[in-house]
C-alpha cells in the first residue's frame, strides 16, 4: 500500500569505529545485491557519525552503491565561529542525500527546542538536503492521552516558516521517546493513528497534495521482526532504525520487510 517509495533508514547514532563503519556499509550492499533488492522499489539510507561520511561517500561512489547516506544532525549556522558545530555546506559537499532535524537524544540532551529545529530545517535546504524531522511523544504525553496533542505541536513548532514547495521533499520520522532503545515498540496501531494525524497536520499547514507527498516514518525499537506490520500500514512511509541497523543482515532483513 505505498504511494510514496518507501524509506529504510538506519541510525548508527555515537557506534561503530571507522573500520567498523566501513565493513558494514560493505556488508549491508553486498547482503541486499545477494537478494537481488530494488533499490528503485525501496530506499535504504545510513546514518553514521559525520566522521564517517567521507569514508562512506568514497565506498558508495567507488562501489556505485545504491546506498543512500545521510547525517544525524547540522548547524542551524551556514559557517563562523561555532566550534563543534558542522554546517549544511559541508555536509552537502560529501554528498549526503539527508540529515537528521531534531532526534530525541539531541532534543533531550543538548535541549534542541522546536524554534532551532526549524531553523536546521531551514538550513538543511539552503544546502540542497533534504530533512528527515523527528517529533515524538515521551511516556507521561503518551499516559495521559495527549501524545498526539504534543506531537502536532511539536510538527508545527519545527516546520515554522516552511515553504510548501520545499515541504514536498521532507520526510517525518515519528519517534515516541517510550520507544527507543528500550524494546518497547509501538503497535501498527499506533504509528498509523499518529502518521494520519501528522498527515492530516501537514494538510493543514499546506495543502493535500503536499501532505500526501511526504514521507512519515515510524522509529521505535524496530526490528526484522516487527517491520513489515508496521509498514503495512497505510500512513507508515518507512522506519528509523536505531540499534537493528548496526546489524547488517538484520537491518537488510528490515529493508527487505514484504
Ligand atoms: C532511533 O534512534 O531513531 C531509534 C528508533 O532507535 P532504536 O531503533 O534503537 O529504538
Amino acid at each position: 500500500a505505498f504511494d510514496r517509495t518507501p524509506l529504510i533508514a538506519g541510525n548508527w547514532k555515537m557506534n561503530m569505529d571507522h573500520a567498523e563503519g566501513v565493513a558494514l556499509v560493505q556488508k549491508l550492499a553486498w547482503t541486499l545485491d545477494d537478494a537481488n533488492f530494488d533499490y528503485d522499489r525501496v530506499e535504504v539510507a545510513v546514518f553514521p557519525p559525520s566522521t564517517d561520511l567521507r569514508s562512506v561517500q568514497t565506498l558508495v561512489n567507488g562501489d556505485k552503491l545504491k546506498l543512500e547516506y545521510g547525517a544525524q544532525d547540522l548547524s542551524d549556522q551556514d559557517s563562523g565561529a561555532y566550534t563543534g558545530d558542522i554546517s549544511g555546506a559541508f555536509l552537502k559537499k560529501l554528498e549526503c542525500t539527508y540529515v537528521l532535524v531534531g532526534h530525541s537524544e539531541r532534543r533531550t540532551i543538548h535541549q534542541e527546542d522546536d524554534e532551532l529545529c526549524s531553523k536546521k530545517v531551514d538550513a538543511a535546504y539552503r544546502h540542497g538536503l533534504t530533512p528527515i524531522l523527528c517529533v515524538g511523544e515521551g511516556l507521561e504525553e503518551r499516559k495521559a492521552g495527549n501524545h498526539v496533542g504534543f506531537t502536532l505541536e511539536q510538527l508545527r513548532g519545527s516546520l515554522k516558516g516552511l515553504s510548501a514547495s520545499n515541504a514536498k521533499t521532507l520526510v517525518v520520522a515519528y519517534e515516541p521517546v517510550w520507544a527507543i532503545g528500550t524494546g518497547e515498540v509501538a503497535g501498527p496501531e499506533d504509528a498509523q493513528e499518529m502518521s494520519a494525524a501528522i498527515r492530516a497536520e501537514l494538510e493543514n499547514l499546506y495543502d493535500a497534495e503536499t501532505a500526501s507527498a511526504i514521507r512519515i516514518l515510524y522509529g521505535g525499537s524496530v526490528k526484522a521482526a516487527n517491520a513489515a506490520a508496521t509498514l503495512a500500514e497505510k500512513d507508515v512511509d518507512g522506519v528509523l532504525v536505531g540499534g537493528a541497523s548496526l546489524k547488517a543482515e538484520e537491518f537488510a532483513n528490515i529493508a527487505r520487510f514484504e
